[in-house]
């Protein structure tokens, strides 16, 4: 088998047990990246150079005996996370040239842990957008049909991992964007409860729904990486101080009894069937496995996108306040120190960016807050409470991860209506806090990937690594790989 298709576990065992060399197993991504990078376009940033670099430490750990899990695996990163030394830009023209003197803390963390970077992943311009067509650079490709986006705004992370470039990636969710990629990209995509991963270094969108996760091929990859990615930083007073599980522990658990609630808001018209018909039938597996479906509602549910757009708009207007030509990156020339600022916003951003900004300035303005962003906070709290008064009755729920299996680039791009529904299934677990991840569960006629999304409880992840295992071990889908 090449290389480059292993997952972590594989690749441990075999860097381990001295059959293959960590050198080794880098020249098979690069090969890789080499072979197939110029039709997907993934990446932003190529780190090469710098991957090798960091393949000497962690070959001396192996050869020592005393491996750490990431010893000597390569990882993709979205380019939203600082990376000390190596080029972040968001995707961003204003972020272009931007090379932060700080490393992110997930990073860091994968870096103790001996992880080799080997390069920053393309997403929509500062993770504003659902299928990488808002990159100021590029679009990236899905591997398994390259005239269709990957999703977004983690859409360079998720096609990576499916066309093998990489072992694994991390990305961000805000409203969606690991669990919607990894959904299109047949690909495993977990969203952490906010508060469990430090946000230290990723560049901020919508700080109250921001949360990085992993993106892998497989559910016990992504446990492998949360044990290292998360607990609490001294560096964001928003990470939480709650105990940290060894999440591979729960890894072929029965799920009998569990209870699993079907939101009926959830299945609805628009909805493409072919997914419909394969959530059903995932949901039925699950039940032979022996959990029990129950009907539940989540009342609040239409409300979900709208509220969304008021928060995180008004939260980014804010947040990229920031990017005026004097601290970071892109400059322009102007006739004063206004004018400078100006044309430096109205050239450093994409049209994406500034229909929120302009959006979120309205919705935070004085004569507006009350009737918009305040309006919008008490919406939250009850679609918040949905869940939780769900959750009093069921340990998790299963719900299609996207309305539809990828689309065909150009074909929503025009429209950003159209493209905001995209996450109308992943926001509302964003705007709760709680965890959701994104496991395949079958594939289209057209051999497209089709995602079903679990959630759980806040800091349960356990539960949803136990089910999405039991699932997964059950079924082959992820087993798939696009013929790139
Ligand atoms: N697609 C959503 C948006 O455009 C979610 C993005 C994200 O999760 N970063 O805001």
């Amino acid at each position: 088998m090449e290389l480059y298709r292993l997952d972590i576990s594989e690749a441990r065992r075999l860097l381990d047990k001295k059959e293959i060399t960590v050198k080794e197993l880098i020249d098979s991504i690069y090969q890789r990246v080499d072979a197939v990078e110029n039709k997907v376009k993934a990446f932003m940033t190529i780190a090469k150079d710098h991957a090798y670099k960091m393949a000497d430490a962690p070959q001396k750990t192996i050869n020592s005996g005393r491996s750490l899990s990431l010893s000597g695996i390569p990882i993709a990163i979205k380019d939203n996370m600082c990376t000390k030394g190596i080029r972040t830009t968001c995707s961003s023209k204003i972020l272009e040239n931007f090379i932060p003197p700080y490393e992110s803390t997930v990073t860091s963390r994968l870096k103790d842990n001996g992880y080799i970077l080997i390069g920053k992943t393309n997403l929509d311009e500062f993770a504003m957008g659902s299928s990488t067509e808002n990159s100021g650079f590029f679009t990236t490709r899905n591997p398994w049909d390259l005239e269709r986006i990957p999703g977004g705004s983690s859409g360079g992370s998720a096609a990576a991992v499916a066309a093998d470039e990489c072992i694994a990636a991390l990305g961000s969710d805000t409203g969606g964007s690991i669990r919607q990629p990894a959904s299109l990209c047949g690909v495993v995509g977990l969203k952490p409860t906010y508060g469990r991963v430090s946000r230290y270094g990723l560049v901020a969108f919508a700080s109250s729904l921001d949360q990085i996760g992993t993106i892998t091929k497989n559910v016990k990859d992504s446990a492998i990486l949360m044990n290292i990615i998360s607990g609490k930083d001294s560096c964001d007073s928003t990470s939480a101080p709650v105990a940290v599980p060894d999440f591979t522990r729960v890894l072929g658990h029965e799920i009998k009894g569990l209870k699993i609630g079907i939101p009926r808001e959830y299945f609805i018209e628009g909805m493409d069937k072919e997914v419909e018909t394969s959530v059903r039938d995932a949901i039925k597996k699950l039940e032979s496995l022996g959990a029990i479906p129950v009907e539940i509602s989540l009342p609040h549910t239409d409300y979900a996108v709208a509220t969304y757009y008021v928060l995180a708009t008004s939260e980014a207007s804010s947040n990229l306040a920031r990017y005026d030509g004097v601290k970071y990156g892109f400059r322009a020339e102007g006739k004063d120190l206004m004018d400078m600022y100006m044309n430096t916003r109205a050239q450093g951003f994409g049209a994406e960016v500034k229909r929120r900004i302009i959006l979120g300035t309205y919705t935070l303005s004085s004569g507006y807050y009350d009737a918009y962003y305040k309006k919008a906070q008490q919406v939250r709290t009850l679609i918040k409470t949905d869940f939780e008064e769900a959750f009093k009755t069921v340990d998790a729920i299963v719900t299609p991860t996207a309305p539809t299996a990828a689309f065909k680039a150009g074909e929503k791009a025009d429209d950003p209506l159209q493209m905001y529904l995209s996450d109308i299934f992943t926001i509302s677990v964003n705007l709760s806090g709680v965890p959701g991840i994104s496991i395949p569960c079958g594939f289209t006629s057209n051999k497209l990937p089709i995602g079903l999304q679990i959630i759980g409880k806040h800091f349960d992840e356990e539960s949803l690594f136990k089910i999405a295992y039991a699932y997964e071990q059950s079924t082959a889908w992820h087993k798939r790989r696009p013929n790139i």
